[in-house]
């Protein structure tokens, strides 16, 4: 897969939350939606210190933040609030998506190596 423009990161972004799982568009698990989060993430982490978020792949059914489901199975991004078992915000891909695209993420450039 190319590398996707900043255009397309954008489409992708808003396609991963604001159509997220309408009909005719594709939920925000789909590759190359999540390749674009990947790509806002590590930019925004460059650029803003948007802290360590990761990416973690759900084994059983977890509550993102904002109250969505997240599916066993499903991508979704964590952080660590704390030093004790399981103290992390979790956050679905469909809203990881929305902060990304409102913070500009598309805009910004690609890290240094
Ligand atoms: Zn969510």
């Amino acid at each position: 897969m190319s590398m996707p423009t900043n255009e397309q990161i954008k489409n992708s972004l808003w396609n991963a939350f604001a159509n997220n799982g309408l009909t005719l568009f594709p939920k925000a698990q789909k590759e190359d939606l999540l390749v674009a989060i990947q790509i806002g993430l590590s930019r925004i982490r460059e650029t803003s210190k948007f802290y360590a978020w990761d990416s973690s792949c759900a084994n059983k059914d977890h509550k993102c933040k904002r109250g969505c489901i997240i599916r066993e199975g499903d991508i979704y991004f964590k952080y660590i609030t704390g030093i004790g078992w399981g103290q992390y915000l979790k956050i679905c891909a469909g809203c990881m998506a929305m902060i990304l695209y409102y913070m500009k993420a598309y805009e910004l450039p690609d890290p240094k190596l």
